[in-house]
């Protein structure tokens, strides 16, 4: 499959390693957007939300306890962090596995969205 982020898990792509496991890969995001900017993906390949069905919706429990593990082992629970999904091209998704941004930034991230016009 020619998905980047299949590519990564499977080290084809080179990565900056931040937690794995069995199921799930996290690493640092290559544009980063905060000082702590990691992408959370899961082993098996779905490429959205809307791919999920009762079969697979274990993907969003698995990654949300990675990002627990992830967050304390970072240091920003204290902080606070930030978790995005960008479903679909028009809210800004670019690359189609589903993937959990996770931010964080200890003078804080400002509002949620950017006003738009
Ligand atoms: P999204 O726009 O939600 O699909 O997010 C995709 C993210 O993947 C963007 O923030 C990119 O900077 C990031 N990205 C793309 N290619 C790589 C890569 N090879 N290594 C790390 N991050 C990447």
């Amino acid at each position: 499959m020619d998905c980047i982020f299949c590519k990564i898990i499977k080290g084809e792509i080179p990565s900056t390693k931040i937690f794995e496991n069995e199921n799930v890969y996290a690493f640092n995001d290559i544009n980063p957007k905060a000082p702590v900017h990691i992408l959370v993906i899961h082993k098996k390949h779905t490429k959205d939300i809307n791919d999920t069905n009762s079969e697979n919706a274990h993907i969003f429990s698995d990654l949300f306890l990675a990002v627990k593990d992830i967050s304390e082992k970072q240091n920003i629970v204290e902080q606070g962090y930030r978790i995005i999904i960008n479903n679909g091209k028009g809210a800004g998704q670019e690359v189609f596995h589903t993937h959990l941004h996770i931010l964080s930034n200890e003078t804080g991230l400002g509002p949620l969205l950017a006003k738009s016009e």
